[in-house]
């Protein structure tokens, strides 16, 4: 958040910042209670499809911050076709790339001006270090959001540093076993009476399998699913036995949140329940386990979750 802060400090009174649908609940939660007291404006749009963008484009938009996938539907958005987009208005392009990490998306490299990243996730790896990453490829920019940080203070003590690159060390390899072990649960779940709905991108029937195809090095290690109706997720949640009820996700182990009362209770349960932000969605971050004992642990807590 403090990486994030940094980068919204960019800017002043009378701006605006567009923000995808389902950003992070404490991205829009910084905007919507913090920098809305300074005059920054922001507006949420449909990141889904990059050519609707343009419409949002009026003189006081200076930026569009979106995360692809988000958070926690996975929705896709083309960052080569938004970054376009933007740069026709001069506006800057943000992407925060957590879900990702730079081991499978670059989008600096894909056209966009600033790259956000909570470090406390993939990057550590360990869920044991809170640190934030901001990137840029503008020498200028760069000096901009150096004299923020050391003005407001943001910045990373020696112990967190030190987690941090020893995670960073490991983060190639975790992140191939996470993305494979999450492929197969996306495939196994689908299978499974008891889901309604499947949000993988690395699923063909994803309505971004392509785009994320074209600009990722794979799908992640994040899903999420949908329980269906007649089973209750507060019997699912608390009959697991390895996978863990928490907050936070990108660690070594598997985390699984409810985001309606969790992570995204900061929006409003109307907009929640319009962009598909139901009280049965649950978010996995599927760990390095054994794939095997993930699946029966999620297999044995749907039995009970239906009874
Ligand atoms: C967790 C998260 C953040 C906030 O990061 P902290 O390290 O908790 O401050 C921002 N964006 C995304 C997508 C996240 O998952």
């Amino acid at each position: 958040m403090a990486a994030i802060a940094a980068v919204f400090t960019l800017f002043s009174s009378g701006d605006k910042i567009l923000i995808a649908r389902s950003v992070y609940g404490g991205t829009f939660r910084i905007l919507d209670k913090v920098f809305s007291n300074f005059g920054i404006e922001y507006q949420f749009v449909d990141t889904g499809n990059a050519d609707d963008v343009d419409k949002y484009f009026t003189p006081d938009v200076k930026a569009i911050l979106v995360e692809t996938p988000t958070n926690p539907l996975l929705e896709i958005t083309d960052i080569v076709k938004t970054s376009k987009i933007a740069k026709k208005y001069k506006a800057l392009t943000i992407v925060d790339n957590t879900f990702m990490s730079p081991y499978l998306q670059r989008p600096l490299t894909l056209g966009a001006d600033i790259v956000l990243h909570s470090a406390t996730k993939y990057l550590g790896g360990h869920s044991d270090v809170v640190a934030g990453v901001v990137a840029v490829n503008d020498e200028d920019l760069a000096q901009k959001l150096y004299f923020i940080q050391n003005a407001t203070g943001g910045i990373l003590q020696p112990n967190e540093s030190f987690l941090l690159i020893r995670g960073i060390k490991t983060l190639a390899v975790r992140m191939q076993r996470h993305q494979q072990n999450a492929e197969q649960i996306a495939v196994w779940l689908q299978r499974q009476s008891w889901i309604k709905t499947v949000y993988y991108p690395g699923l063909p029937e994803h309505p971004g399998y392509a785009i994320q195809k074209k600009q990722a090095g794979g799908a992640g290690g994040m899903l999420s699913f949908e329980l269906n109706d007649g089973y209750e997720y507060e019997k699912f949640v608390n009959s697991l036995k390895l996978v863990t009820l928490a907050e936070s996700l990108g660690g070594v182990e598997s985390l699984i949140c409810q985001p309606a009362s969790m992570t995204h209770v900061s929006i409003p349960a109307e907009i929640r329940r319009k962009i598909g932000i139901t009280d049965n969605l649950l978010r996995l971050s599927v760990g390095i386990e054994d794939v095997e004992d993930i699946i029966s642990d999620l297999d044995q807590a749907a039995e009970e979750a239906g009874n």
